[in-house]
């Protein structure tokens, strides 16, 4: 079962690995976008990392809609109100309770990846953070590891892709062979899950 430590460890844990890739996102942003997505996001999971650390939150859920709150209020441009609500509605769906399964955090992933994509119109296959994402909790049954291979696999998987949504699309072809950015924060994000579960043993 996961508690509330478990959730507090992947937002920590995400915290430090986009501060360690910030650079990396930036620059993926800079070819497609508007260099400011390592940025935008290291100062959002800052500001969740200390808002846990000044209320500690006790639930799994009240941890990501705390953390969904934060990013939506200190992350500019898009990828705040489409982080904060993949966070937010995650944490919604796993309700109140002290404890969760991994099946019940593989469902509330897909609400959350659900609101994401009721929020910013992008669908699979659009080079948006929703080509991670899908593929992460289809195979989120399996364990962290194989969702994190699958995340990992998507954000490669949207080099290719020309962008279809996004600052990203008006670039139009121009916007094929370079991999997404939001992709490749949302396979950090994935990627902190199995991280976060070593963690704890
Ligand atoms: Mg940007």
């Amino acid at each position: 079962m996961l508690d509330a430590d478990f959730f507090r460890r992947w937002m920590a844990t995400t915290a430090a690995s986009v501060e360690r890739e910030a650079e990396r996102l930036t620059a993926l942003d800079s070819a497609i976008g508007d260099a400011d997505h390592g940025s935008n996001l290291q100062r959002g999971f800052t500001a969740v990392r200390a808002a846990l650390e000044k209320e500690a939150p006790d639930t799994p859920g009240a941890v990501l809609v705390l953390a969904g709150r934060q990013l939506i209020s200190t992350v500019g441009g898009a990828s705040g109100p489409l982080y904060g609500t993949l966070l937010r509605r995650t944490g919604k769906a796993l309700g109140d309770e002290a404890e969760v399964s991994e099946e019940e955090l593989a469902e509330a992933l897909r609400a959350g990846v659900d609101g994401v994509m009721a929020l910013g119109g992008a669908a699979p296959g659009d080079k948006t953070m929703i080509d991670a994402l899908v593929p992460a909790v289809d195979a989120l049954g399996e364990g962290f590891a194989a969702a994190r291979a699958a995340a990992e696999e998507g954000a490669m998987a949207t080099v290719p892709l020309q962008a279809r949504k996004g600052r990203a699309s008006y670039l139009g072809e121009r916007s094929i062979g370079h991999q997404d950015p939001g992709a490749t924060s949302s396979a950090l994000l994935i990627a902190s899950l199995q991280e976060a579960a070593e963690g704890g043993r």
